[in-house]
C-alpha cells in the first residue's frame, strides 16, 4: 500500500474525503497549542503526532493510527511548579459515521451531516491521559521555594 504524506495540517479531517489509500498528516504540538485550549490540566507541552487515516473497506468504517511522541507540562501537585510528562501514544482508533458525535473509547462516531474528524480534540485527550492522577516531581527535586511559600497557606498537613 502507498502511504501520502500531506503537507497540509487540517484541524478536522473530511472522512468523506478518505478512501482505502492510507493519508499521514504531521503535526507539531507546541505550547502555544496547548495555551489556546481550555484544558485546566495542561499547561504547556511539546509533541510531534502523527496521524494515519485510512478507509476500511470490508465494513466501511475507518481507520485511524494515533502517534504521539514529547511531554505535556502540568502543575505539580506537592509545589504547583512546572512539571513534565512524557506523552508516548500509538493507538488504533475505529471510526464510524452515525447520527451524532460520540466517543465510545476505541469507536468514534462522528456525525454524518458533518463528517469531520476533529484532531485537536484527540491530541488533548490523549495527551490528558498520559498525566497520572498523581502527577509530582520525584522526592527531593520540588520547587523548594514554592514549596516552603506554599506551607506557610497550609493550616493541616494529613
Ligand atoms: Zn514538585
Amino acid at each position: 500500500m502507498q502511504a501520502e504524506i500531506k503537507e497540509d495540517m487540517p484541524d478536522r479531517i473530511n472522512l468523506k474525503k478518505i478512501h482505502s489509500v492510507k493519508e499521514t498528516y504531521q503535526y507539531s504540538l507546541d505550547s502555544s497549542f496547548f495555551s489556546e485550549s481550555d484544558h485546566p490540566l495542561l499547561n504547556g507541552g511539546m509533541i510531534d503526532a502523527e496521524v494515519g487515516v485510512w478507509r476500511d473497506d470490508t465494513d466501511g468504517s475507518y481507520k485511524v493510527n494515533l502517534k504521539m511522541n514529547g511531554h505535556v507540562v502540568v502543575a505539580c501537585d506537592r509545589c504547583l511548579s512546572d512539571l513534565q510528562v512524557p506523552v508516548k501514544v500509538d493507538e488504533m482508533l475505529k471510526v464510524v459515521l452515525g447520527d451524532e458525535d460520540d466517543d465510545k473509547g476505541d469507536l468514534i462516531v462522528v456525525s454524518e451531516r458533518e463528517p469531520l474528524l476533529d484532531l485537536n480534540t484527540l491530541f488533548y485527550d490523549y495527551a490528558a491521559l498520559s498525566v497520572p492522577i498523581h502527577a509530582a516531581h520525584a522526592e527531593g527535586e520540588c520547587d523548594a521555594e514554592m514549596e516552603s511559600r506554599l506551607s506557610e497557606y497550609l493550616i493541616s498537613k494529613d
